[in-house]
């Protein structure tokens, strides 16, 4: 583990060094959290940044607010454009995101990626708590590698880390986290499109459910060969909890997302 997070905290030295301005996407998940607290603890000069779409869990404000007060390092909260949120509202409806693919991709847009692009302005790198096997649309990232969607240098220094890797850190260092990952949701996004999983099901199986994983993306991170699947054993997801033994599945699966 020493080395693991030696080499991370290199890597956003280097990022700093040959990069600067460098910020810090920070989506306040699990592994976010453990980039937040090598950040703060090694002094890094990485301004942080998280994007408050309007649809978040309440338990993500709570985070957002013990983050304020237990880090020195500021994080910065970047809203969505008002009237691009309301127009997409009068065209698609509150809950449009269900209707298809595109309407999805839509407010996902509107929300997350034209106020990260506002929040990249004028940086030289941007840094992310990326794991390559959280999706199959992950698998083929690098640590550092220019970003062509964004214009800068992306770095994602937890690449190769395991969840347990990450979760053995939280416990090691008394990391605040999203409460909502003791109720088996390994992976955080908004609050309508985010649902908890059972075990065994594939970490990112919660997120955006009714859609084909190949799709499973926001827009934040586009990676440039989408058809490279890495061993993440993508499995249905439509059964949700459907006769398990609730106890027993509660048990495995605080586990899984905590190992
Ligand atoms: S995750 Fe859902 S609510 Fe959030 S921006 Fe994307 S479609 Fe909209």
């Amino acid at each position: 583990m020493r080395q693991k997070i030696e080499s991370v905290v290199s890597v956003l030295q280097q990022a700093l060094r040959d990069f600067s301005p460098v910020c810090f996407a920070n989506s306040l998940g699990a592994e976010d959290m453990v980039l937040t607290d090598l950040i703060a603890r090694n002094q890094l000069e990485i301004e942080m940044f998280s994007l408050d779409t309007g649809r978040l869990p309440q338990e993500t404000y709570d985070l957002m607010q013990e983050v304020r007060e237990r880090y020195s390092v500021p994080l910065k909260i970047y809203f969505p454009d008002s009237k691009a949120v309301e127009e997409y509202v009068t065209r698609n409806g509150v809950n449009g995101f269900y209707g298809s693919v595109e309407a999805r991709k839509s407010c996902c847009f509107v929300r997350k990626v034209e106020p990260l692009r506002r929040a990249l302005r004028g940086k030289r790198a941007w840094v992310t708590g990326l794991r390559r096997d959280q999706a199959v649309t992950r698998g083929t990232l690098e640590i550092s590698s220019f970003d062509a969607d964004q214009g800068l240098q992306k770095f994602n220094p937890l690449l190769d880390w395991t969840n347990r890797d990450v979760w053995a850190y939280i416990r090691q260092h008394d990391v605040p986290y999203n409460k909502l990952h003791d109720q088996f949701y390994p992976s955080l996004g908004c609050a309508p499109c985010t649902r908890s999983i059972s075990p065994g099901e594939d970490i990112r199986a919660g997120r955006w459910w009714w859609e084909d994983p190949m799709s499973k993306e926001c827009g934040l991170h586009v990676t440039q060969s989408p058809s490279v699947a890495h061993g993440t054993g993508v499995q249905a997801v439509s059964k949700l909890r459907e006769n398990a033994d609730e106890s027993a599945s509660k048990v495995e699966a605080k586990q899984e997302v905590s190992a």
